[in-house]
Parts: structure tokens; C-alpha cells; sequence
């Protein structure tokens, strides 16, 4: 079961609701997409996903020039090959758009292991549930007026969702901030976990200041209320408030998520499949968390998210943000609040060749 081709594409996907994200209107997702292809005949995909045309762009190149070395690998050897690729590209590491760059290989690989062995991931990798709580991300922006956030929230509750997500950062008093999230809570009632993205919006003492507004409010987490480098400052949080903390979206290495847990700078970590650069290690910074007793949650990519989730025994919440529908077949249900993950072998969806024409833009 040799690798014997490799196939790099970048893709423009449509959104089907456009969002807003940093401050702009976003209507499509820019995806790197890696087809590995065995000498039997076994097809295995992965990909990353970004609002950003120019990251893609870049590391759609890295991806492809890094491909040729998985040629003559073993389909089993996915965590040689992460290696192997992380040497082969240390010009452009560590981190950074070296681990965008291997993700898609590395998902791709695992895919096609999945395959080969005819088991979904979330058994291959540990099997510990088939599904995962999940919590709505979209709709809850903060362009929105108040009325508009509570009738979003409110339609996410009817969906099915006991979990939903909503952003602050753009209010200038902490008051007003809180405004929103009462609006939210009022709208969906007790039962329902609200969390709160800041966005790194805030310095620390205006972090303090509307976190001890929202204490009142029951939100299940506050994330990112600083700059993901001010470690002392997420610990202060951490240790100060009476809402966890959750955080880890922007880091790119094993050692950062190191730092971050004994600092106690987080009581949730949240990891980038992008930027810690695929399953491998993702996989790592979950078992480090679990030596802290810290639960995990995966950053957007649900469909992937919520193998890996279903898979550790410390996992939290999937957050469900579908961004790659277009180009997918057999997407996760929603039941009862929980993403069920696929049960066909590997990531069990399959690509629509169709759709991946129809989007490729190189
Ligand atoms: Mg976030």
C-alpha cells in the first residue's frame, strides 16, 4: 500500500451564508485541498480552509512542493511522513505556513489509512463515542443589532443546538457588551450554554472589566479576551474570574500549548488543525492537555473535528461551522445536540469530484 500519487489543489468555495470575520464580509473560503492515491487504488483527502485568499494561495504552493515526498511511503506511516515533510520543508518552519502546508497531506494520509483499514477515523483513533456536543458558531456576529442577535440565537435553540457561540469586542463599555450577551441569554433561556468569543479584541484590564459584567450572565466560556501571546495576562483571567477561559485557536506548536498550560493560562484548549498542522499533532497537544485535566475543542472544520473529538477521552464541544459543504458528500447529522461523526471508513465523506472542478481556481 505504497503512496503513489499525489494531486495539490486550491479552491474558492462558495458560503452558503456569508459571514462577517474581522471586520469584512466573507462569501467564499479559500481551501488547499490534497488527494493522496495508493497503489491499490485507495483515495485519501484533507484539506485546510481560510477567509484568506493570499494564506492559501502560499501555502497551496508549500503543500505541493512538499507532496513529492510522501512518494513510495507506506499509507500506515502517517506519522513518519509528518516528520519527513516537516524536514523536507524547514525553509519555510518552523510553524507557520509550514504546518498550513503539511495539514492537508497529513489529514489526507490518515484518510486514506482509514480507508485502507476499512474503519472510520474515530474508531482507528481511539473510539472512545460516535458523537460529540456540538455548539452553533455562525450567525451570532457582532455587526448584528440586538434584536437580530437574539432572533439568530433563538433560531439556532429551534435547529437543535443546546450550545451556541456569539462575538464580542466591538462595544466601547463593557456595559454594552454585556447588553448583548443578556439578549442572547434572555432569548434562549437557562439551559443553554453561551459562549463568548472576544476575539483578542481587548487589553487585560478591559478583559477584567467586562468578564466581571458577564459573570452574572452563566456564559460557559470566555475566549480570547487577550492577545494569545499574553500568557501572564489569560492567566490573571483564568485565575481571577468566575467564567473559564477557553484559548489555543492561534498557536502553532506543541510547546506553545506547553507554555500555555503551566502558566494555567487556559482552562480550555482549543486547537487549529491548520496551524498546529494536521491530525498528528493535533493528537499530541490533546494528550498534553489531558496531563493538565484541561477538556479540548477543535477550531471550525467540524466534519474532521469531530473524529478526533469522538476519538479522546478529554474532548469538550465541536464547534459546527460547516465551510466546506460545497465540495462534500455525507456531512455530520445533528442529533440531539451532538455532531455524529461519519461511520463510513476514514473521514467517511466523500468528495464531489463535480464541485472541486467546478471551485478549483489552481
Ligand atoms: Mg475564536
Amino acid at each position: 500500500m505504497k503512496i503513489t500519487q499525489v494531486e495539490v489543489d486550491v479552491l474558492c468555495v462558495p458560503v452558503a451564508q456569508p459571514y462577517s470575520a474581522a471586520g469584512r464580509q466573507v462569501t467564499g473560503n479559500w481551501h488547499v485541498l490534497a488527494r493522496v492515491t495508493t497503489a491499490d487504488g485507495v483515495q485519501g483527502h484533507g484539506y485546510i480552509v481560510s477567509p484568506r485568499q493570499a494564506l492559501v494561495a502560499a501555502v497551496g504552493q508549500a503543500t505541493r512542493e512538499l507532496s513529492s515526498q510522501l512518494i513510495g511511503m507506506h499509507v500506515l506511516e502517517v506519522e513518519a511522513a509528518w516528520e519527513r515533510l516537516a524536514k523536507a520543508g524547514d525553509w519555510i518552519g518552523p510553524g507557520g505556513l509550514l504546518h498550513y502546508a503539511i495539514a492537508p497531506l497529513d489529514i489526507a494520509l490518515w484518510d486514506a489509512a482509514g480507508k485502507t483499514l476499512g474503519q472510520p477515523l474515530y474508531r482507528l483513533l481511539g473510539g472512545y463515542r460516535d458523537r460529540v456536543p456540538a455548539y452553533a458558531s455562525d450567525g451570532l456576529w457582532y455587526n448584528l443589532s440586538l434584536e437580530a442577535l437574539a432572533a439568530s440565537a433563538g433560531k439556532h435553540v429551534a435547529n437543535g443546538y443546546t450550545a451556541i457561540k456569539m462575538r464580542l469586542g466591538h462595544e466601547a463599555h463593557p456595559e454594552d457588551e454585556a447588553r448583548r450577551v443578556h439578549a442572547v441569554r434572555e432569548a434562549v433561556g437557562p439551559e443553554i450554554r453561551v459562549l463568548v468569543d472576544a476575539t483578542e479584541t481587548w487589553q487585560l484590564g478591559q478583559a477584567m472589566q467586562t468578564g466581571r459584567a458577564l459573570q452574572e450572565a452563566g456564559i460557559a466560556w470566555l475566549e480570547d479576551p487577550v492577545q494569545h501571546e499574553d500568557v501572564t495576562g489569560l492567566a490573571t483571567i483564568a485565575q481571577d474570574l468566575l467564567i473559564p477561559v477557553a484559548t489555543g485557536e492561534h498557536l502553532y506548536q506543541l510547546s506553545d500549548f506547553h507554555r500555555l498550560f503551566q502558566a494555567r493560562g487556559t482552562d480550555i484548549a482549543i486547537i487549529d488543525l491548520g496551524r498546529i498542522g494536521g491530525i498528528t499533532p493535533w493528537r499530541r497537544v490533546a494528550a498534553l492537555a489531558q496531563a493538565y485535566h484541561i477538556p479540548v475543542c477543535g477550531h471550525v472544520i467540524p466534519e474532521i473535528h469531530v473524529h478526533l473529538l469522538a476519538a479522546i477521552p478529554n474532548s469538550y464541544l465541536v464547534e459546527n461551522v460547516p465551510r466546506s459543504e460545497a465540495i462534500l458528500q455525507g456531512m455530520p447529522a445533528l442529533e440531539a445536540g451532538c455532531l455524529v461523526a461519519p461511520s463510513g471508513p476514514g473521514l467517511g465523506i466523500a468528495l464531489d469530484a463535480d464541485a472541486v472542478q467546478r471551485y478549483r481556481v489552481s
